[in-house]
């Protein structure tokens, strides 16, 4: 065989969209991906805003124009933040995290991922209860410069709010005050059937998001195993 074998395991990569409600645990699972496969490219739709923004784009103009107008982002403007990423890094494998964010979205990203001739994609959702969401939320922090949320362990860090990636400094997040949760907890509630239908049932496997980040990266190395083998 003239192609080494992690070649080929590489290219049999599916694309992998990382799903859940708010403070599931989406970056944490990311992470570990990342961490078992660096050839996978990660896409988060805050990001791509973020470089759009930057570079003053037209697609960012459309955007800060509804967002000024005081609506949401148009699921066809979010969609094209992805297809941006597919047509700028055509041969890479992505991870999807936290899009699609309704049916409508998800139809969208499903057809892109098909035309870009891409076969086996692989859902995860990561399941948790409002109450553990919530509580989480409330204790966690997010890097302002690299989105990691991990903080120096030990009994007294040196830093405590530094990300031990980075050394950038920890925050809150803006959104992740009660009220604005609830109703993130509350949309994603609503719009999670119309995604899943959009989705074959063997496509998705949904994960336990109360258990450890280590058990739930463990059940989800295994469904991409098994999904590569079948
Ligand atoms: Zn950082």
């Amino acid at each position: 065989m003239a192609q080494s074998s992690t070649e080929t395991a590489e290219a049999d990569l599916p694309f992998v969209i990382v799903l859940g409600p708010p403070a599931s645990g989406k970056s944490t699972l990311v992470r570990e991906i990342l961490a078992d496969h660096a050839s996978f490219r990660r896409f988060v739709v805050r990001h791509q805003l973020a470089r759009e923004k930057s570079n003053g784009t037209p697609l960012w103009e459309s955007i800060r124009k509804s967002v000024e107008k005081g609506r949401w982002i148009p699921d066809s403007l979010v969609v094209e933040l992805f297809a941006r990423q597919l047509r700028a890094y055509p041969s890479a494998r992505m991870v999807l995290q936290g899009l699609p964010a309704n049916g409508a979205q998800a139809v969208m990203v499903r057809d892109l991922i098909h035309a870009h001739g891409v076969r086996t994609k692989l859902v995860l959702y990561l399941d948790a209860s409002d109450d553990v969401c919530a509580m989480r939320m409330r204790h966690r922090v997010v890097c302002t410069t690299c989105d990691d949320g991990r903080a120096p362990a030990g009994a007294a860090p040196k830093a405590p709010d530094r990300c031990i990636t980075c050394g950038g400094l920890l925050e809150r997040r803006p959104d992740d005050n009660e009220s604005v949760f609830a109703q993130r907890l509350r949309t994603h509630r609503r719009n999670i059937p119309a995604i899943f239908a959009a989705f074959r049932p063997e496509e998705i496997t949904v994960l336990d998001a109360k258990a450890t980040p280590e058990a739930v990266a463990a059940s989800a190395r295994v469904a991409l195993w098994t999904l590569r083998g079948g």
